[in-house]
């Protein structure tokens, strides 16, 4: 994946200093999330060792499965652990999603939900170019769960878009393109969703101001999924509201391969969660094929970030080490999960990059 966090570092990176153990708020969730946490916790094992990197993991319950055990979805146990931890690795949450994700996106204010897509080798990827990351607005848009019932037959939802959340996402997409290819396109559509959107682009436009040396570009959400799917490999950075971007990341991922590939980062100044694009995929739970790369390069992303927010050339080497490992899975091609036109198992790939990880 290479590094992906880099160039946000003056976002989130302070001058605190570096624990003698790093904690790990560890959330299996629900469906497949338990076996692609047993695999990612293989993966975190073997870095943690072979670059000496002190974690202390700490389970969280959260999810349906939690919601039928305490009547809670994010139960206060839970939420204190999160809060003491440096950072949170979460497995993908069922029914219960909105209660868990959405709510602790809003809590610490994670507020860039940061998307990077790559086509691996072996992974019936549209195109081998394809290198993109979508860069979704994480705390507001129709996701702010104000939905109203008026009367049994007439429902509404409220979209909320402000000045101040558009221009902070807008500024993490240009800073991203800057190491990047230099290129952000602002999804959006103002034609219809004149006040909502016309506010997005407007605050969008007015930050590529600042980055002259970016190439800017708009595309109306409807556009940008059909050239998802036409010429994915000309896309760098995407920048968009909440709900297009969690719609255009998951066609994205798909484009490149799988679902099942798909890490992402839920940013914040102080804080961040690490976790697979995808829901909890019941379909296929429980059944030890679902793949555990999202995660797994969910935890790179984490070890990526807590490098340089701590300074640790440690997680840098570690995030990297998993990077190539799990290249150097998909190019040998013998463990591939069935989402990738494969017959190998979760834990059949989880070994293979736990073996490669130098
Ligand atoms: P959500 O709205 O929470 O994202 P969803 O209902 O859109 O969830 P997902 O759970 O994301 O759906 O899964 C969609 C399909 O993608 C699943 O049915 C499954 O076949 C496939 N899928 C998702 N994740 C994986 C994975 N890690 N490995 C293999 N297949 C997966």
């Amino acid at each position: 994946m290479g590094s992906v966090l880099g160039s946000l570092k003056d976002i989130y990176a302070g001058s605190a200093s570096r624990p003698t153990e790093y904690v790990i708020a560890l959330m299996p969730g629900d469906g497949i999330g338990p076996e692609l946490t047993a695999a990612t916790l293989r993966v975190l094992n073997t870095v943690s060792e072979k670059f000496g990197i002190p974690l202390k993991i700490n389970r969280v319950e959260a999810g349906d499965n939690a919601m039928s055990k305490y009547g809670e979805a994010l139960p206060d146990e839970s939420l204190k652990s999160i809060k003491k931890s440096h950072a949170c690795l979460k497995a993908p949450v069922g029914e219960t999603s909105a209660d868990v994700i959405v709510k602790l996106r809003m809590m610490f204010d994670l507020f860039a939900n940061i998307r990077p897509v790559k086509a691996y080798p072996n992974t019936q990827s549209l195109r081998s170019d394809i290198d993109m990351v979508v860069v979704r607005e994480n705390t507001e848009d129709l996701y702010k769960g104000l939905e109203f019932a008026l009367g049994n037959n007439t429902t509404v939802a409220l979209r909320v878009i402000t000045y101040d959340a558009s221009i902070r996402i807008a500024d993490v997409a240009f800073k991203l393109a800057l190491g990047r290819k230099k290129k952000v396109t602002a999804v959006h559509k103002s034609n219809v969703l004149k006040t909502t959107c016309g506010l997005f682009a407007r605050c969008c436009r007015e930050v590529a101001q600042k980055y002259p040396n970016i190439s800017y570009e708009e595309s109306y959400v409807d556009a940008c999924a059909a050239n998802l799917v036409r010429k994915p490999h000309t896309f760098d950075v995407i920048v968009t509201t909440n709900m297009f971007g969690d719609i255009l990341s998951d066609e994205a991922a798909q484009v490149a391969g799988s679902l099942g590939l798909a890490p992402s980062c839920n940013l914040g100044y102080n804080y961040a969660i690490f976790e697979p694009i995808h829901g909890a995929a019941f379909d296929i739970a429980g059944k030890n094929i679902a793949n555990p790369i999202s995660m797994i390069l969910s935890a790179a992303l984490m070890f990526e970030w807590l490098g340089a927010k701590y300074n640790d050339g440690r997680c840098i080497k570690a995030s990297e080490s998993i990077n190539s490992a799990v290249y150097e899975t998909l190019k040998e091609g013998k463990s591939l999960t069935p989402d990738l036109g494969g017959v190998a198992r979760t834990d059949e790939v989880a070994l293979s990059v736990v073996t490669k990880l130098t």
